[in-house]
């Protein structure tokens, strides 16, 4: 089975050097974009090989890509940013990458600024990855001493400046706009669209904001052709997927496989099944802001269609497991505690609904829930549904909740009762 982005990743052992990342082929992929490829030929065949971005959304890359500006005439500056910003509850895998082969990021950046036309660039990263930002920025130093960065890359016209900028922890700093404020210095507060980041972005110029897994894949489908990348998926969504486990399983952790991988294949043999004396009841399968999957899904192979077909989302493809030892109430308590507290308090729904939200679920879950409760939460949910807020990270507090009454609703209505 082929893992293109941890081919380098050795556990327990320190990431590879450049002379080390060159010699298991690293930076070939820039020379031969660079020496061989336009920008738009570098979109061509992003667009080909079908990259759906893997940040949560599913986007296609290229498509987010081909309404930033080419050319002589095109504004500049431009941007490209890399999203690290990895703070999603139950989701380590874009920092296997960064602590796992820092060079792989760096030349997946370059790269996809090269794409776009960028001659600025920035890996935006989680406050909390202090880790990362050492190896990452160790990493780029080398880059620039041996000409990958800087003024006419390999003897190329193409010149870039990249920068690594550390978040100031706070989950909206992952939503592009909201990122794009907080680089600005302003409060990480999400912006209206129109106008989109592609054309009036990072001080108001063009901008990419791409996750971090996302860009990584880059260079692979750049040295290997996207025909290759579109055969290591088991479903139409091209490529491999780094999914992760946690919960009571016996091996929790994050395993590159082909996208499509079912959640059973995932628990089962991945993460080594249930711990003794725990039951599989349900599983978040892409972070806390997805939906719940039950045993009936247990073998739908996890893309993006399948998942939205399911009522959920992939999302980030890092599955939270749900066992019959675990309070599902208690669990939605701390999620919306997590949410409450992130929601940037923008517009009014999310600001004034999810600590209302929180302390109806902490209620039920200590034992002083009241029969209304439920069908008050599942008012609420709609109110904060897709369209009624800002941004998406409202719907996106309430979608565990949703599905939790909808599957677990005997679990809110005894503690209720009790
Ligand atoms: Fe801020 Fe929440 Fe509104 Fe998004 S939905 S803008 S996080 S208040």
């Amino acid at each position: 089975m082929e893992r293109p982005l941890t081919q380098n990743i050795r556990q327990g052992e320190a990431p590879l050097n450049l002379e080390q990342y060159e010699r298991a082929g690293g930076y070939q992929a820039l020379r031969k974009a660079l020496l061989t490829m336009t920008p738009r030929g570098v979109q061509e065949e992003v667009k080909k090989a079908n990259l759906l971005g893997r940040g949560g959304a599913g986007v296609a890359t290229a498509f987010k890509w081909r309404f930033v500006p080419l050319g002589d005439d095109a504004p500049y500056p431009k941007y490209f940013i890399v999203n690290g910003d990895e703070m999603e509850p139950g989701t380590f895998k874009d920092r296997l990458l960064m602590e796992g082969d820092p060079h792989q990021l760096i030349e997946s950046a370059i790269l996809c600024s090269y794409a776009i036309e960028a001659n600025i660039a920035y890996i935006f990263l989680r406050w909390a990855y202090r880790k990362s930002a050492r190896l990452i920025g160790a990493a780029i130093q080398e880059a620039y001493q041996a000409g990958y960065l800087g003024e006419n890359i390999l003897g190329s016209n193409y010149s870039l400046e990249l920068h690594l900028h550390s978040s100031a922890g706070r989950y909206i700093c992952g939503e592009e706009t909201g990122l794009l404020n907080a680089l600005e210095g302003k409060p990480s507060m999400p912006r209206a669209k129109p106008p989109f980041p592609q054309t009036s972005g990072l001080f108001g110029q063009p901008t990419i904001v791409n996750n971090v897994e996302t860009v990584c894949n880059v260079p692979h489908i750049i040295n290997n052709g996207s025909d290759w990348f579109k055969s290591l998926s088991k479903t139409g969504d091209g490529g491999t997927k780094i999914y992760g486990v946690s919960g009571n399983v016996n091996n929790p952790g994050a395993w590159e496989l082909p996208m499509g991988t079912t959640l059973r294949e995932l628990i089962e043999e991945h993460a080594g099944g249930m711990r003794d004396g725990y039951t599989f009841r349900g599983a978040l399968p892409g972070g806390a802001s997805t939906g719940f999957l039950l045993e009936k899904h247990l073998d739908l192979p996890m893309d993006f269609i399948t998942m939205n077909k399911a009522g959920t989302r992939l999302g980030t493809g890092t599955v939270i497991v749900l066992d019959d030892q675990t309070s599902v109430v208690g669990m939605m308590k701390n999620l919306m505690h997590f949410f409450a507290q992130e929601s940037c308090g923008w517009c009014i729904p999310c600001r004034e609904g999810l600590p209302w939200i929180e302390k109806v679920v902490h209620a039920i879950a200590s034992g002083k829930g009241k029969k209304t409760d439920i069908q008050w939460l599942e008012r609420q949910c709609k109110l904060l549904g897709p369209g009624n807020t800002f941004c998406a990270l409202a719907p996106g507090a309430i979608a565990p909740l949703q599905s939790a009454i909808q599957y677990f609703r005997e679990d809110f209505e005894s503690l209720i009762a009790e």
